[in-house]
């Protein structure tokens, strides 16, 4: 296998967080299609790993994993369908530059873009915006290889039930995304608004522009941060230059949490810039958020936002000393399966915790019973304690897509301890 190398698992085989030591004896980088299929042919037990920004056990796997980082990075945009296909390992950050450098850009982005899009893709990784699906929502087709090696081509209706797929089905090698004709974002942030205004202005507020971030650490009822992104080329928001309400805009770039240098962050100021340079918070080439963490995020249906904020605010003294920073953002509904945001407009409340899980999980379990009235659906790729039998009620499509396993993945090759845990066999 010229190219390809097969590294032991070690203790450098942790997730991003280093929460989380992976199982799997070793991790293949094959270096081409080919080798990709006779590795996934020949091996019992395997799992594609991307860039391991989750923060749980989801991409482990009991045999060996699969990385796609050595593979080629092909990138063929075709201008006239406004499509690109992408290798499934490739970080969004490239995938950016490529579509940029022929007029084109994606619809959002997640707040960093240091992720591979196969990893994003199948775990629903979202950015913000009421009119903007999460990152898979862009999927137009699937390039996986499957139990024995073959290489499937999904569009269309099992389209939806694969793509946010858990690496369940098989190992992408390739994505199709639609793009739309490049635009300019300029982003604000906004400080001090007391939580309160949420109670008659939550829909105002987050459809101010294309996409907006409110944050609050729930020392206190205010919002500490509300990140204000504007595309460039449609009318600017009532709110952009102005107070809005108490909150006035920074007088200085900010990161999200107050201590930390933005040095990391993507300009703001209402500085234009490319969709890229704006869209995720932080920049390619510095560790994101703050390194130093532990994530869980819970969607929920919009029109709950409000009440779902209030249950939250009723645990906010257990939640505080855990916590470093929250952030609420909007999605559209879509119809992919198990996509977090499947048939509602969903507002999503995430925590970045204290990098301590003992302490972290007894708030987790705490902030799920909030919002459990709420049907929360709980990130893929975060720390969460919600029940299988709680899971498989917030999902419609479950049962489908444990067929769809079966029918793909019949001996289980791409099974792993997460999910025997959260998606037993129906
Ligand atoms: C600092 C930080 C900020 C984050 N911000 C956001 C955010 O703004 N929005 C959000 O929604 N999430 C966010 N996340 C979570 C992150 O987007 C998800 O965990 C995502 O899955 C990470 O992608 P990855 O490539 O690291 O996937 P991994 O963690 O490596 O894998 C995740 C899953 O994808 C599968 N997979 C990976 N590659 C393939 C493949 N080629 N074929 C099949 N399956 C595959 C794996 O098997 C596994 O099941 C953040 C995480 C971090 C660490």
């Amino acid at each position: 296998m010229a190219g390809s190398d097969t590294v032991p698992v070690t203790t450098a085989a942790r997730n991003w967080a280093g929460n989380v030591t992976y199982h799997a004896g070793a991790i293949h980088r094959p270096a081409s299609l080919d080798e990709l299929r006779a590795l996934v042919a020949a091996s019992p037990r395997i799992r594609a790993s991307g860039t391991r920004h989750s923060f749980n056990d989801l991409p482990d796997s009991p045999g060996v994993l699969v990385s796609l980082a050595s593979m080629p990075p092909e990138v063929d945009v075709d201008s006239a369908a406004a499509m690109v296909r992408v290798p499934g390992g490739m970080r969004y950050a490239e995938v950016a530059e490529r579509v940029q450098e022929r007029g084109f850009a994606l619809r959002n982005l997640g707040s960093l873009p240091h992720i591979s899009v196969a990893g994003a893709c199948a775990t629903g990784t979202h950015g913000s915006g009421v009119r903007n699906g999460g990152l898979a929502t862009a999927v137009r087709r699937l390039e996986v290889v499957t139990a024995d090696g073959d290489l499937v081509t999904l569009e269309g209706g099992e389209l939806e039930g694969a793509v946010v797929g858990l690496g369940a089905l098989g190992v992408v090698a390739a994505l199709t995304l639609e793009l739309v004709p490049t635009y300019d974002v300029a982003q604000r942030v906004y400080e001090g608004l007391p939580m309160e205004v949420l109670d008659d202005h939550f829909d105002a507020l987050v459809g101010a522009a294309y996409s907006v971030s409110l944050f609050t650490d729930w020392r206190a009822p205010r919002l500490t941060q509300v990140w204000v992104k504007r595309r460039v080329d449609e009318p600017p928001p009532a709110v952009l230059g102005e107070p809005w309400f108490s909150a006035r805009p920074a007088d200085a770039p900010r990161h999200p949490v107050h201590v930390i240098s933005p040095a990391s962050c993507n300009p703001q100021m209402d500085a234009p810039g490319p969709w890229f340079a704006r869209l995720p918070h932080f920049r390619p080439e510095f560790t994101p958020s703050s390194g130093e963490e532990l994530q869980s995020e819970y969607l929920i249906d919009r029109a709950d936002a409000v009440p779902a904020l209030r249950a939250v605010a009723r645990v906010r003294d257990r939640i505080a000393p855990v916590l470093q920073i929250c952030e609420i953002r909007t999605i559209a509904a879509d119809r992919l399966w198990l996509s977090p945001s499947y048939g509602r407009d969903s507002v999503s409340i995430h925590f970045t915790w204290v990098a301590d899980a003992a302490a972290v999980l007894a708030v987790v379990a705490l902030v799920e019973e909030q919002l459990a009235p709420f049907a929360a659906r709980p990130h893929w790729g975060k720390v969460f304690t919600t029940a299988p039998e709680a899971l498989r009620q917030r999902y419609d499509r479950m049962d489908d897509f444990a067929a769809l396993r079966r029918r793909y993945d019949p001996g289980d090759k791409f099974g792993n301890d997460f999910l025997a845990r959260h998606l037993p066999a129906t």
